[in-house]
């Protein structure tokens, strides 16, 4: 029985590398995945695919097999939804001249918020914010640790509370496509799209059936931070819309968050075959 246990693919399908606010090289994660027993591992960073071809590289020399993907940041009313892709053709020019101008339009947000914080007295410069984020996707959290920092604020939340959070000074909203953009997107580049961690959008029963009709292929159950009972039913959820269960960590790095641990989730390697299914019917 043990032995059976320990010889299990372990699977894993959402996780970060430096590409956008992960801790890790895409190399780095693999090695570390591979030592934790992961046989599948999905790589989904926000809004680029820049890691992808170092992690497809670093699986193929450790063994273990790659799931190209992204997580898209999308805006509905009330918040923030994500929307994951898998088994993308992430060379295809559409989907990376959209990605472009995300980043563009992420790059223009964070440069309007620095002349807010700087309005208010706070002396950081729009090249500190470049340089933190290292090339990569920018976001809040690297001006919440530029405030921190410089000594304006004594922690991330209170630089959130204070001046980043929605209806603060410094904030600015963030022109985002929709979820059933991003789930088109997915699409048209080749893959099966994923509603990431359901709990975070508020309204779940209104949305859902949206994307279901433009073709949200799986729901994310099997989630780091989610209780037996939220999984549970969550992929109770997944079976009664015909949707695929998927799972996985959101690792970002070591003692990032509770629950996050790299290959901690236990998600079937079914899903890994319904989701390859599920995008071979998509694309072109
Ligand atoms: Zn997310
Ligand atoms: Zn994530």
């Amino acid at each position: 029985m043990e032995e059976a246990g320990r010889r299990r693919r372990r699977v894993d399908l959402h996780t970060h590398t430096t590409a956008s606010d992960g801790q890790l090289r895409p190399a780095e994660l693999v090695a570390l995945a591979a030592q934790r027993g992961v046989a599948v591992l999905g790589v989904t960073d926000h809004d680029t695919t820049a890691g992808l071809d170092e992690a497809v590289t670093a699986g193929q020399r450790v063994g273990i097999e790659i799931v190209p993907g992204i997580e898209l940041s999308t805006a509905v009313e009330a918040g923030e939804v994500h929307i994951l892709g898998y088994f993308i053709d992430f060379h295809d020019r559409p989907l990376q001249e959209a990605l472009r101008s995300f980043q563009e339009r992420r790059i223009e947000r964070a440069r309007a918020m620095v002349s807010r914080l700087q309005a208010l007295g706070i002396r950081i410069a729009f090249d500190d914010v470049l340089a933190l984020a290292g090339g990569g996707t920018i976001s809040r959290a690297h001006l919440a640790r530029l405030i921190t920092e410089r000594g304006y604020t004594s922690s991330l939340e209170e630089a959130f509370a204070r001046y980043l959070a929605r209806g603060r000074p410094a904030y600015v909203p963030h022109e985002r496509p929709t979820p059933v953009e991003a789930v088109q997107l997915v699409q048209a580049a080749g893959g099966a799209a994923v509603l990431a961690h359901p709990h975070t959008a508020s309204d779940l029963a209104r949305l859902l059936p949206e994307l279901i009709a433009a073709g949200l292929a799986g729901l994310e159950a099997w989630y780091g931070e989610y209780s037996e009972d939220q999984r549970r039913s969550l992929v109770e959820l997944a079976e009664v819309h015909g949707l695929i269960p998927t799972g996985g960590s959101d690792y970002h790095g070591e003692g990032f968050r509770e629950g996050r641990e790299l290959g901690s989730v236990d998600v079937p390697p079914e899903s890994v075959e319904r989701l390859r299914r599920a995008a071979s019917r998509t694309g072109r």
